[in-house]
């Protein structure tokens, strides 16, 4: 699933508008090509959206590593 650029992504599970983050000093390891980075706003969620080459959902493992998919 992927969303139009002027789309901001909603996490799936909480259904709540997900934040921009910084790739400057992403909080995670982000796949090659990533022009965008958004978390769920609740922080304890490890839901991520990824803008760029390999867009889409992905949850961060405890290491840092995006598994794509929502699990
Ligand atoms: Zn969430």
């Amino acid at each position: 699933m992927t969303l139009a650029d002027t789309e901001y992504p909603s996490c799936p599970k909480h259904e709540a508008c997900m934040i921009s983050l910084s790739l400057e000093v992403p909080a995670v390891i982000v796949p090659y090509g990533t022009v965008e980075l958004f978390r769920c706003a609740n922080l304890s969620c490890p839901v991520f959206y990824v803008r760029g080459v390999s867009e889409g959902f992905y949850t961060a493992t405890p290491s840092g590593t995006l598994m794509n998919g929502v699990r």
